[in-house]
């Protein structure tokens, strides 16, 4: 299959360009490079430089790809930063994924594999969380995915557009090897974190909240490993060009938690010191529990986590952070972004 994957430049779209190579397939990549690395693609993987909000690009380059799937990635990911800057936020992501909806059903109406996120549901009761419980974001962030899903939906009744939909939980670790993983520009998740800290980079540890309402105290989250992530996408576009989907919407996570307390000690073991940890209020917005019920991708498209351990999660995440203690270098940063417009 040829396939293009529009924002394959960051975290998870490169380990997914990877798996889909290992795969067998021919890979293009559409990417603004306004927080992805052209260094993350392998050699022989085209980089077409562009940006969702230039419908006129993301148009050319399915006319001159021609390919036979979409990949969708391209995304403003933070939580806090859309409560600030929502426009920000509507626009890159509502926008922008309306353009690629446009120009696919006006050049080549092939099936599309979304990025999506459990940040849709919002505070739920449901542990574990199926892909029926009902959406209500609280973020912006939430907010802007939960609308592109139902662009997309609505594409596929009105145009006859095939998608998949996979709902992201905590995503995390790098590829065995140690040459990509994380990068973003701000830091926030609680791995990622932890590693810089292991590294001096950060003084301690702040665990935000051990009055919840679970084991330990602290909030429990399902830890998906970006290449198990990654090997979701091939199993759903493979699934979606075969056509025994094309409709469908997925959680991607273990369908089992890890607390705060949990992570850091698995943290401490793997780094072999113990990180300094500090006591921190409650951070807004954190629901306790936050568990994938994963069945239906296991059942449906048979996705097996290889990744279920702790230790092995982070063990990847270490390997990646210490040998890149600053990421990719920022000599690779697009010089001139294109215009994120705000406010
Ligand atoms: N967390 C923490 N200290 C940190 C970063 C995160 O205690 O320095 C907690 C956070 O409150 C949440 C969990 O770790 O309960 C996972 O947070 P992360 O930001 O990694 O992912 P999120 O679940 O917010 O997407």
């Amino acid at each position: 299959m040829k396939l293009l994957v529009v924002g394959g430049a960051g975290y998870i779209g490169s380990h997914t360009v990877r798996q889909l190579r290992a795969a067998g397939h021919e890979v293009a990549v559409f990417d603004n490079l306004s927080s992805g690395h052209a260094e993350a693609l392998p050699g022989e993987v085209e980089l077409i430089r562009g940006d969702l909000l230039d419908a006129a690009s993301i148009r050319a380059a399915l006319e001159a790809q021609k390919p036979d799937a979409i990949i969708h990635f391209a995304a403003l990911i933070e939580v806090g930063e859309s409560m600030r800057a929502p426009g920000r936020y509507y626009r890159n992501n509502v926008v922008g994924t309306l353009n690629l909806l446009q120009s696919i059903v006006e050049t080549r109406k092939v099936p599309l594999v979304f990025s999506s996120t459990a940040a849709v549901y919002g505070t739920t009761d449901a542990v574990p969380i199926p892909e029926d419980a009902a959406m209500q974001p609280e973020s912006v962030y939430g907010e802007t995915k939960r609308m592109s899903e139902q662009m997309i939906h609505a594409f596929h009744v009105a145009h006859g557009l095939p998608y998949t939909v996979l709902r992201y939980f905590n995503v995390c670790g790098a590829a065995p090897g140690g040459d990509i993983g994380e990068a973003h520009p701000n830091k926030t998740h609680l791995i990622e974190l932890a590693c810089l800290t292991a590294l001096g980079q950060r003084e301690k540890m702040m665990i935000f909240g051990d009055d919840y309402p679970t084991p330990d105290g602290t909030c429990i989250r399902d830890y998906v490993h970006v290449q198990d992530l990654a090997d979701a996408h091939v199993l759903a576009v493979e699934a979606l060009h075969a056509g025994k989907t094309d409709a469908a919407t997925y959680n991607v996570g273990l369908g089992h938690g890890f607390s705060v307390r949990e992570v850091l000690d698995a943290v401490d073991a793997v780094v072999g010191t113990p990180l300094q940890r500090e006591l921190a209020p409650r951070r807004a917005g954190d629901p306790p529990r936050l568990v994938a019920d994963a069945s239906r991708i296991v059942d449906q498209l048979g996705f097996a986590p290889k990744f279920t351990d702790l230790r092995d999660i982070v063990q990847t995440a270490w390997d990646w952070h210490r040998t890149h203690p600053q990421g990719l270098g920022s000599n690779n940063k697009d010089p001139s972004p294109l215009p994120l417009a705000g406010p």
